[in-house]
């Protein structure tokens, strides 16, 4: 009988994935909508089961409703984020909240009936009622708590497990079912009085159908790999290898924002991440430092060597900026021949010393003309000192750039 139990087990975990599987593999033709609805249509039965309905194993006692549904849900909450973000996934849960919110509202309300009977007029289950209410919300509770933690953990072990996907959508998984089943049956167990036994059990039936689910979600991303975006062949392993929306924006920040010649930061990106970096650093006190570079008589060396020989210049001039500066600070092209070099912590004395290093190491380079050294002039401003923002940092040292080409170039001007 308990191994015939599991197998019903099996039968309604299959049903249930498949039946969501097709649903968010659909998503695209029928409305990410209907996914939702049914994942969340399950939560009245989930709580109902996992309150009134235990079946034995081997060795345990176990809800359909905890081991199944819920533990589904969880893993289908990850995989909805992995497939689509974290926007869509957060309508789902605080959906879920909201809903179970107002069943709690109108639980109590429905409890001020006098004498409610069941249609053959025996007394309505009103004490099931209540429970259920508080079952319900400590559930979506603990529902909207492991959905954040299982997201958050599935990104850090992004970190730490690199590409190995599956693993970490199981290692993800598992340690919040595990805390989460710790959380439901503290309550359980206060409403109910359950005893520990439906703990340990519901807990190896939750790690029992992670795998089974994990192992599920493997064979549908392994045999549909292909419908992911257009890409090499993958290998089982691999099948992850669709982002998640986290992992696409950052592959996407990694490849634009770079300019092509020189591979430092291009003005696209100073424009993004500047005026950020400039507030954070002026609002910790931190105070933050900003130059502008422009190479001396460029134009000499593309009429007199040809832009090629031109451009070879600018990558040494690149090279040398990033060398020069700390790992903490950005370099950005600017312009044509001209670079931003932005220095958090510097004040206007350390800041002056760092230019006029880099004025001397760009000094250094091999340049196509023996007889004449490449240079360039520094215009340099410090927040809050000329200003607190990124323009106003960038103008003082655009108007010191001018004075330092006006004195004779070569040179570093910071007031
Ligand atoms: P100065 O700044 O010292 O006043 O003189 P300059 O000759 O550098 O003056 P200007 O800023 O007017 O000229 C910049 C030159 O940089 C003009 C342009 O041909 C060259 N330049 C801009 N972008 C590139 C590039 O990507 N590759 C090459 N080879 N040259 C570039
Ligand atoms: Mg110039
Ligand atoms: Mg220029």
């Amino acid at each position: 009988m308990q191994v015939y139990n599991m197998i019903v087990l099996a039968l309604e975990a299959t049903v249930y994935f498949l039946f969501l599987i097709t649903l968010l593999h659909w998503r695209h033709r029928i409305g990410i909508g209907v996914f939702i609805t049914v994942l969340a249509s399950m939560h009245f039965l989930e709580t109902y089961l996992a309150a009134t309905f235990y079946v034995s194993v081997p060795a345990a006692t176990i809800s359909p409703g905890s081991a199944v549904l819920f533990t589904g849900k969880l893993l289908m909450v990850l995989l909805l984020y992995i497939k689509e973000d974290a926007s869509t996934v957060r309508q789902l849960i605080y959906g879920l909240l909201a809903g179970n919110v107002m069943a709690f509202v109108l639980a109590q309300i429905l409890d001020l009936h006098v004498a409610p009977v069941r249609p053959d007029g025996s007394p309505a289950d009103a004490v099931f009622l209540s429970e259920l209410g508080i079952l319900m919300m400590w559930g979506t509770s603990l529902l909207y708590l492991d959905s954040i933690a299982v997201i958050l953990l599935y990104e850090r072990l992004g970190g730490l497990m690199g590409r190995a996907r599956l693993p970490r959508f199981f290692a993800a998984g598992a340690t919040v079912l595990a805390f989460d089943q710790l959380g439901f049956y503290g309550v359980l167990h206060w409403l109910t009085s359950a005893p520990v036994s439906v703990f340990w059990g519901g807990l190896v039936a939750k790690m029992a159908m992670t795998i089974l689910f994990v192992g599920m979600t493997g064979l549908y991303l392994y045999l549909f790999r292909a419908d992911a975006v257009a890409g090499p062949v993958k290998g089982v392993g691999d099948v992850f290898a669709d982002l998640t929306y986290r992992e696409r924006y950052n592959e996407l920040l990694a490849r634009t924002g770079r300019d092509g010649l020189t591979g430092v930061s291009d003005r696209g990106r100073l424009e993004v991440e500047g005026p950020e970096l400039v507030r954070d650093a002026v609002r910790a006190g931190d105070g933050v430092a900003l130059m502008v570079i422009d190479a001396d008589r460029f134009k000499d060396i593309n009429d007199r060597y040809g832009h090629l020989r031109g451009d070879a210049v600018l990558r040494d001039i690149a090279t040398v900026l990033t060398g020069a500066v700390r790992k903490v600070d950005r370099v950005y092209r600017f312009g044509g021949e001209e670079f931003v070099v932005i220095c958090r912590g510097l004040g206007p004395i350390p800041a002056h010393a760092a230019a006029e290093r880099i004025r001397a190491e760009i000094g250094r380079i091999e340049g196509p003309d023996e007889s004449r050294a490449i240079t360039v002039s520094i215009g340099l401003a410090t927040a809050p000192e000329e200003g607190v923002s990124l323009l106003e940092l960038i103008s003082a040292a655009d108007r010191r750039l001018y004075r330092a080409k006006a004195e004779g170039r070569n040179r570093v001007v910071g007031d």
